[in-house]
Formats: C-alpha cells, sequence, structure tokens
C-alpha cells in the first residue's frame, strides 16, 4: 500500500482525545501532558511506518491500546508494594526493615497535618525534633544523651567530622570496613577530614597496638563493628571495656559504629552473640551510632547516644542541619522505640523482629496453609513444601541462617528463571528465589495478606 495511504489513515489527535479511556487521564495529567503523550505515540507510528517496520494500516484498537499503556505507566506510580518471598529480612534492595500497618495508621495521623515537631507544647516555645525520643532512647541503651539523623552512615561522618577534624582517628586493620553502596571507613575519614590512623594487623589487634599509637594529633578511637564479614581462625580485637579504659587514662574520645544496632540479644533465635547498644554504653563508649532499619526494626535513620559533653558538639555541628531527620522519620522511630519499652511488644509488633523470631515449626505450618491454598486453585505447578534457609540480611550475621520452610513449585514447562521473571511482572510483584532448580517462596518473609495475594496472583500466570 502506498505510504501516503497508510500515513493518513492514522486517527488524528482529536479522534483519539475523544476516546473515553484516553480521555478519563485528562483529569490526572491536564490536556497538555496528555496531548504529549498522544501525539509521542503517534510520532513514533508514523516514523515506524515510514521506516518501513509497518506495511499496513495501523490497527485503531492497537493503536488505542498503546497510548493507554503510556498513560498508565505515566500515572501510575513507579515505586510500589512488593511481596518479598526471598526470606532475607532486612532486605537492602526492597527497603530493609518493613513497618508496621498499625504504625503507618499512627504516623498519617501524626503527620498529616502540623505537629509539635520542634516545638515544646509544655514551655510554649521552639523545641528539639529529637525530643520526641532521645529520653527512649537513653531510657532503653542507660546512655546520657541521644540523636538521630538520616542514617548510619550520616551518624558516623558527623562523629568523625565533629569530634575528628585535623586529628588522628586511631582504627584497628580489622575493621576498616566496606558496607555497600560504597560506605568505606577510610573514604569517610577523608570525607570528614579526619586522619586514619591504622593499628595492628588484619587479623589481630592489641590493647598496646592502640596504646603505642596515642599522642598529641590523636582525636579519637573508632571501633567499627565488622557487621558483614567475619574473620575466622586466628584472631584477636580488643573489647570496647578495655578501649573505654584506654580512652579515659589519655583523655580521649572513644567512639563505636555499632552497624545494626540490636536492644535485645538475639541468642533466643538461634543467632550468635551480636553486642547490644546498652553492652557498648555499660561497657563505656563515648558515643555509639546505629541504624534505624536493621535490627532495630524502624525507619531509615542514624541514631547516636552516649555522653553529653560529646553529644552537645554534635548537635552545634553545621552537618547536623544537613543530615537532619525528617517528620515521618521522628514520628516513625518514636513508635518503633515506644515497643522496646516492653520487649515482648517488640517482637510482636515490629515486623522485623517477628520475622527473626518465628520458628522453623511456625514457618512449616505457614508453608503447609500456603500450598493448601495454592492446591485448592489449579496451577500449572507441583507445590510442595521443603526446608528453606532465610537470612537475616542489611548487613547482619552474614554467615548465619535461620531454619525454616518454604513452598517448593515446580514446573515442567517452565524454567526457573522464567518464573521468577513473570512473578516480578506482577501487578504486585512477587520477588522470590531458585533453590535446586525449583522455586522456592520462604514464608519467614510473608505475611498472611501476602499469601492471599500470592494465591491470587499465580492464577494469573
Ligand atoms: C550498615 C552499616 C552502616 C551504614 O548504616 P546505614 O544506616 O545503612 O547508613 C555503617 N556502619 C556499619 C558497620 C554498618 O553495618
Amino acid at each position: 500500500m502506498d505510504k501516503r495511504v497508510i500515513l493518513r489513515s492514522i486517527p488524528n489527535m482529536n479522534e483519539l482525545l475523544e476516546d473515553e479511556k484516553i480521555h478519563k487521564f485528562q483529569e490526572q495529567l491536564g490536556s497538555e501532558q496528555l496531548k504529549k503523550v498522544i501525539r509521542n505515540v503517534l510520532e513514533q507510528v508514523r516514523s515506524e511506518i515510514i521506516e518501513e517496520k509497518t506495511e499496513s494500516v495501523p490497527d485503531e484498537k492497537y493503536l488505542k491500546e498503546r497510548i493507554r499503556k503510556q498513560l498508565e505507566k505515566l500515572t501510575e506510580p513507579d515505586m510500589k508494594k512488593v511481596i518479598n518471598a526471598t526470606g532475607t529480612i532486612l532486605h537492602t534492595n526492597l527497603g530493609r526493615a518493613p513497618i508496621s500497618k498499625e504504625h503507618i495508621r499512627q504516623l498519617l495521623y501524626m503527620v498529616s497535618g502540623y505537629s509539635n515537631l520542634e516545638y515544646d507544647l509544655e514551655e510554649g516555645h521552639r523545641g528539639e525534633r529529637y525530643s520526641h525520643f532521645d529520653e527512649l532512647l537513653c531510657r532503653l541503651t542507660g546512655a546520657e544523651a541521644a540523636m538521630a539523623v538520616n542514617n548510619n552512615a550520616a551518624a558516623v561522618l558527623l562523629m568523625l567530622s565533629a569530634l575528628g577534624r585535623e586529628k588522628e582517628a586511631i582504627v584497628s586493620r580489622g575493621e576498616l570496613v566496606e558496607i555497600g553502596g560504597k560506605f568505606r571507613i577510610p573514604d569517610v575519614m577523608e570525607q570528614s577530614g579526619t586522619i586514619l590512623k591504622e593499628v595492628g594487623t588484619t587479623n589481630k589487634t592489641h590493647l598496646e597496638d592502640y596504646e603505642k599509637a596515642i599522642s598529641e594529633e590523636t582525636g579519637m578511637i573508632l571501633k567499627v563493628h565488622t557487621s558483614n564479614y567475619q574473620i575466622v581462625g586466628f584472631t584477636e580485637s580488643v573489647e570496647m571495656e578495655h578501649l573505654a579504659l584506654l580512652g579515659k587514662k589519655y583523655g580521649i574520645p572513644v567512639l563505636a559504629d555499632l552497624g545494626s544496632g540490636v536492644l535485645l540479644p538475639m541468642e533466643a533465635y538461634g543467632l550468635p552473640h551480636e553486642p547490644t547498644v546498652q553492652e557498648m554504653i555499660q561497657a563505656g563508649a563515648d558515643l555509639v551510632s546505629f541504624s534505624g532499619d536493621k535490627l532495630l526494626g524502624g525507619p531509615q535513620a542514624g541514631m547516636i547516644v552516649g555522653r553529653k559533653k560529646y553529644m552537645n558538639i554534635l548537635k552545634k555541628h553545621p552537618l547536623t542541619r544537613a543530615l537532619r531527620i525528617d517528620k515521618f522519620t521522628a514520628a516513625a522511630l518514636e513508635l518503633t522505640l515506644r515497643e522496646y519499652l516492653n520487649p515482648e511488644n517488640a517482637l510482636r509488633n515490629l515486623p522485623a523482629l517477628k520475622m527473626i523470631a518465628k520458628t522453623a515449626e511456625d514457618t512449616r505450618k505457614d508453608a503447609n496453609t500456603l500450598r493448601q491454598m495454592l492446591q485448592e486453585k489449579k496451577m500449572p505447578f507441583e507445590v510442595s513444601v521443603e526446608p528453606c534457609e532465610s537470612q537475616v540480611g542489611g548487613g547482619a550475621f552474614p554467615t548465619e541462617h535461620l531454619q525454616g520452610y518454604g513452598v517448593v513449585l515446580t514446573s515442567r514447562q517452565k524454567k526457573c528463571q522464567d518464573i521468577i521473571d513473570a512473578m516480578e511482572h506482577l501487578p504486585v510483584p512477587v520477588i522470590c528465589r531458585c533453590q535446586k532448580d525449583q522455586i522456592i517462596l520462604d514464608v519467614r518473609t510473608l505475611e498472611k495478606e501476602d499469601m492471599d495475594m500470592i494465591v491470587k496472583e499465580l492464577e494469573l500466570l
């Protein structure tokens, strides 16, 4: 067919705008953006015809469908809920610690209008945004003072910048950590203007290594928790207790970047001992920093707890303003920390802790429930329950696994990776993994409503 005839047969803007399913986007997009999308698709179609990718008159239905798809993409939120069936609880790519629905409900009420974020209602004047949780943090950790910034990386940067600028910070060679996302202790030191003074060796550092490094130039001793790796075998590091005494002897602040920041002992869940924030304070650390969305199970934030005299220096530092937390975080942190007043509430109401605390038997029950629900529908899979191992994630307990059960899907027709891809493209994407060439849905990270959704959605596959 003659190209000009084909080109002329394409519906024009006005005809397309009259289509009900296209027109309904006008409200959300306004006519300018709406026309822009249509024009764009029309141009694409025209150039396809000219470049001879299309030989015939484009089907009108197909054209409208193509426009609608573009419009949907533009109007739907790009960030969406996903179902985490990987079993990795603090999955950094999936937003780390999940926040409970009840907390979100309360949080919405607090932040949707105005709040006393920085207003002291009792005194009737300006207040501090930390005031809503600093006493709680002190009560829970035994520290004298507390504050919070954007994340733990920010907390470490602030501590170093405020206390170590143009001075030396003594760090063990075994603790020069790189965590994900380009956060390396030596780089953060450089950024903060602190001079790194490495001591000891990769596997062994002794108290006297620290003491020998102390000079007029020393600004601090920093202990970094090696949260995401383990040096095994012939190793030695110096406990906070001894470092704190050393710091005291020479009048040097001793700081700890604890990473995860647990407030409850994790041994009860088959995990090795992870130093708690309270233990660090008890041992004499002057300042301790830790994350809000790792094992604490709250929003992204970086907590700093410790001695008042150092906290006051941090609070006055210009970086504090740049790194400050927002009102959502302040509200969510308060709600999270309040749960810890009674540890049973923390374990019941903070989703991440609840998932860690699930026993193998709990997960077996859940896996059986999901298996049954799936078997009641006609699915193109064979469904069974099998043991699997979950991970805490977020760089915590890198070598440990939580034993549990998951639902295994086996398909004769489809390859594992193809099913994973298809599940990631569902309306509520399901993220899962392959185990021995089979799909495994680890129920440890699933809520009851996630299971309902999985059953509903797998029918679409
Ligand atoms: C995770 C971690 C950090 C960074 O914490 P974010 O809250 O992710 O910024 C810093 N130090 C250590 C040791 C960590 O494990």
